[in-house]
């Protein structure tokens, strides 16, 4: 597939964001001045020096009820600043319920929750034609520091949110723990994983796509609003629907998020202009650009927004010298799936054609077969190689260790992983092996199953170079197939490469130094129980300096 994007790219892009509107300030604001004792009106954040002027374009707008129905959250942060993000919706399931003008909004940082020490307010614009959703660049913030923050419009405040920016490119931090997981299907499940993931002491949340299901309402412990979606409003409905969830909410409110998207977002299974149904390309790339506009109005990103079907948001961010992070996108970059027919299912793995098996296509074979686009590519092997950074994380979608099922040749494997793409895979692990950092980690999700286990060049050849450690976070709530045990103990015998393999709900923890890295895998006991209580199950050593994971005892 030929990159329509090949450009040079900042590490930041905040030109629509810094732009917004909004006179963010340095409050030092005088104790008569304090903003804790009642909603700060306009008139109240009127700072000094001067704010830039509020544009005449927005007047006061009369809201039908609490517009922030939708929670808050954070992301992205920098050693200096964090997007802060909201979105205005009293009537969230039917379009939002806001009238069709732009309206604004106050936000605030400050480092107590009552928010007497305010740092940094403002005001930004909630745009209709973006859902009056809002993404504050909330700068001029301390490295490696705490913070809460809020929005109020009138009377209404938003919850409270905590976030957290990143310690300074050139500091030494000792350690670092983060969480990731993925897959939230509304229908399959309750988020008690989010709710144990929220009181957990993490830095930040990495999630690595299926925040929704565009599938119809079906059967599950909670429905779907409406049809399968297709237009940016079932998108929007939809996130909104996601979003009301409390338990989420509160993981979005304890701490800032790195966000990238899988299929879901969009369509199960698709591939760069590919539908699963194949659809007319322009039929889909209008659909795609809708779901592109209402992921970015609905996640914590420091991107613009999109303008049509294609949406470049791989981005990198460094915390401290400890740790980087290559957020990548898995999915509009693809060529299509290479396959030799109807997906199969396994003998004696009941609906486990669910998974989309096939025996790969000859084509799987050829690097020209791309799994992230030229672009993509060659940013993440410079920026790799570049990268002074001691633990290198690709923050992506979906397994790249290999897994061939039956242990055949050629593999019985799923097209829709990196096995789809294993010339691709191996032209992208070779550079990396050849020019790439020592400690390279892929974070995975998508499978409704977690793993961990070593990425080797070629995944079924035992001679090729261990290059990276693999640990493929399991879902929040979205559901495996019923065999999942039986597949587990088969694919673990046939993959030597694999060393965990578990369909449990729950989240990954992540935790460093220099020396050494240690994942703990986290799983509740059932989905269908909102309060469902959560273990470890499994935990993974990887020594700097050489990759692979090994499995505790
Ligand atoms: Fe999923
Ligand atoms: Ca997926």
């Amino acid at each position: 597939m030929t990159d329509d994007i090949a450009r040079s790219r900042p590490l930041t892009r905040r030109s629509f964001i810094a732009s917004a509107v909004a006179a963010a300030i340095a409050a030092g604001c005088s104790s008569d001045d304090d903003p804790s004792s009642g909603a700060p009106t306009p008139t109240t954040v009127a700072p000094t020096p001067a704010p830039e002027p509020t544009p005449a374009s927005v007047p006061a707008v009369d809201l039908p009820g609490d517009p922030f129905t939708l929670g808050v959250a954070s992301g992205d942060p920098t050693e200096s600043s964090v997007i802060l993000w909201t979105r205005l919706a009293p009537d969230p399931l039917s379009g939002g319920g806001m009238p069709g003008d732009d309206i604004e909004v106050m936000w605030e940082v400050a480092t107590d929750d009552a928010f007497t020490d305010v740092v940094r307010r403002g005001s930004a614009v909630a745009m209709a034609e973006l859902a009056h959703s809002v993404h504050v660049d909330a700068d001029g913030l301390e490295p490696d520091s705490s913070y809460h923050y809020r929005f109020t419009i009138d009377d209404f405040t938003s919850p409270l949110g905590r976030t957290r920016t990143f310690p300074a490119a050139d500091t030494s931090p000792p350690n670092l723990r983060f969480g990731f997981s993925s897959c939230q299907n509304w229908e399959q499940g309750f988020y008690a994983a989010h709710r144990h993931a929220a009181a957990e002491d993490l830095a930040f949340f990495v999630w690595l796509g299926d925040y929704i299901y565009e599938s119809g309402a079906g059967d599950g412990v909670r429905t779907h609003n409406g049809p399968e979606i297709m237009t940016l409003d079932d998108y929007r409905n939809r996130y909104a629907l996601y979003k009301t969830d409390l338990d989420l909410q509160a993981h979005h409110a304890a701490r800032p998020w790195l966000t990238t998207w899988d299929d879901h977002e969009v369509e199960n299974n698709y591939a760069g202009d590919n539908s699963e149904n194949a659809d007319p390309i322009d039929v889909f790339r209008d659909r795609r650009a809708g779901a592109y506009l209402a992921w970015y109005e609905h996640m914590p990103v420091r991107l613009d927004p999109p303008d049509g079907p294609d949406y470049e948001i791989h981005r990198d961010l460094v915390w401290g010298d400890l740790a980087r992070f290559f957020v990548m996108d898995g999915r509009q970059y693809r060529a299509d799936q290479p396959r030799d027919g109807e997906s199969r299912p396994l003998p004696g793995f009941g609906d486990s054609a669910s998974l989309g098996v096939f025996t790969l296509a000859d084509d799987a074979a050829d690097p020209a077969n791309t799994f992230l686009g030229a672009e993509q590519q060659r940013w993440l092997i410079d920026g790799m190689a570049a990268s002074t950074q001691t633990w290198n994380f690709m923050a992506q979608q979906v397994l790249m260790q290999g897994l061939n099922i039956l242990g055949t040749d050629p593999p019985l494997t799923v097209t829709d992983l990196w096995d789809g793409y294993a010339g691709s895979r191996r032209e992208v692990l070779e550079q990396l092996a050849a020019n790439g950092p020592d400690n390279i980690v892929v974070l995975t999700g998508d499978f409704h199953s977690a793993a961990a286990g070593d990425v080797r060049t070629d995944p079924f050849d035992l001679d090729t170079p261990v290059v990276a450690s693999e640990f493929m976070a399991t879902s929040i709530s979205s559901a495996f197939f019923d065999g999942a045990e039986a597949l587990a103990a088969l694919v673990l015998a046939t993959n030597p490469q694999l060393k965990f393999f578990d369909a449990r709900k729950g989240y990954t923890v992540c935790e460093m130094t220099p020396d050494a890295l240690v994942a703990e895998y986290r799983a509740i006991a059932d989905p269908a129980d909102p309060d469902s209580p959560i273990e470890t199950i499994a935990t993974f050593d990887v020594a700097a300096g050489t990759p692979g994971v090994t499995l505790r005892p």
